[in-house]
């Protein structure tokens, strides 16, 4: 059974059955949204989030590049592979490091979605 968690994100092409999946389990997303690239798949059903981001630096009036890197669950219903450029929403804890939830994948995004982003 598919429940849009209401993000305006296209429906992943394939199902699955694990309950921390926001499309097909009871993991509900709240929060912010963050993106970035996905540098490391090692983990089960979970991988590295690596977002860079400017930080504006006042004494020199100039923007330094920052990066930080996050944990994110990625559900089975959707292909991720290093490399690709996903969007993560952020929900409740999921274990020790990881509170935020891949909703949708940019680089693979899915062909019979029925949302418009
Ligand atoms: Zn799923």
């Amino acid at each position: 059974m598919v429940r849009d968690p209401g993000l305006g994100f296209p429906l992943p092409d394939n199902e699955c059955n694990d309950k921390n999946c926001p499309y097909h389990g009871h993991l509900k997303v709240r929060g912010i949204l963050l993106e970035g690239t996905i540098v490391s798949r090692k983990m089960q059903k979970a991988g590295v989030l690596l977002r860079e981001y400017l930080h504006y630096n006042k004494k020199y009036q100039r923007y330094e590049r920052r990066r930080s890197k996050i944990s994110v669950y990625i559900p089975p219903c959707i292909p991720v592979k290093e490399g690709d450029w996903v969007v993560a929403g952020e929900t409740r804890p999921l274990s020790k490091t990881i509170s935020f939830v891949v909703v949708y994948n940019k680089s693979n995004p899915p062909k019979s979605g029925g949302g418009d982003a």
